[in-house]
């Protein structure tokens, strides 16, 4: 009874929260139902996802990686060229609704992700670590937060591995070797941090050239870790 009665009064005061603070759309703008989150009905179904899920071959986001270094499996929700609404959700989980959208997105990828078997075996999460500044001017690191709304859903622990080593102030005065030096020595793994897992999954945001999750991968591989890595991304550029 009391939970009853408990229900009828978060629904009330949801409505009412609804009624005075009228939550939007992110991709046509339209009000949403009080049932909803970030994105209308229509919207939610209209994103450019990548059913990367239903392969059960390699796609063009696991040959970014190919002659680079070893990725197990590469995953990625939704396309980011074709799609406006790719970059709309990017641009809000960088700059406006960020925390809660950013894990929406998360748990989204892992619905889709845990339909692999391709990705059955992963046992940990790794969210790509920001610069100390960024994260601070905008008060979270957003693969942190979609690396939590993933493993939400696939049931894995999300472990801070990674570490940022050095800054890289002042890198326009910097040649192109020099540059990619420096973003080469990004990352380093934390020592004993992968101890208990066999298969790491890394998280980021989106998918263009693969270098900072290349570098991210190669830190773990560097650090000694001796078991499989797979990446997984919001977007993914074609
Ligand atoms: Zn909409």
């Amino acid at each position: 009874m009391k939970s009853h009665l408990l229900q009828l009064f978060n629904e009330y005061s949801d409505g009412l929260r609804t009624l005075v603070f009228p939550r939007y759309c992110i991709i046509c703008e339209d009000e949403l139902n009080r049932n909803r989150e970030h994105f209308c009905v229509q919207c939610e179904a209209n994103l450019h996802y990548t059913y990367f899920e239903k392969y059960s071959d390699y796609t063009f986001a696991d040959q970014v990686f190919w002659g680079r270094l070893k990725i197990e499996h590469v995953f990625a929700l939704l396309y980011y060229e074709k799609a406006t609404s790719t970059r709309e959700i990017l641009h809000h989980i960088k700059y406006n609704e960020g925390i809660d959208l950013a894990n929406y997105m998360g748990k989204m990828m892992g619905e889709r992700l845990i339909q692999s078997d391709r990705f059955s075996t992963i046992d940990v999460i790794v969210p790509i670590p920001v610069h100390s500044k960024k994260e601070f001017s905008r008060g979270y690191n957003q693969s942190q937060i979609i690396a939590e709304g993933l493993s939400e859903t696939i049931d894995c622990h999300v472990v801070e591995a990674l570490y940022r080593k050095s800054h890289d102030e002042s890198q326009t005065r910097k040649s192109k070797d020099e540059r990619f030096k420096n973003v080469k020595d990004k990352f380093a793994l934390r020592p004993n941090a992968l101890d208990d897992y066999q298969h790491v999954l890394i998280v980021d945001d989106v998918l263009t050239t693969g270098s900072t999750l290349e570098f991210a991968s190669r830190a773990i591989y560097e650090g000694g870790f001796q078991g499989k890595v797979s990446l997984s991304t919001i977007a993914v550029a074609h």
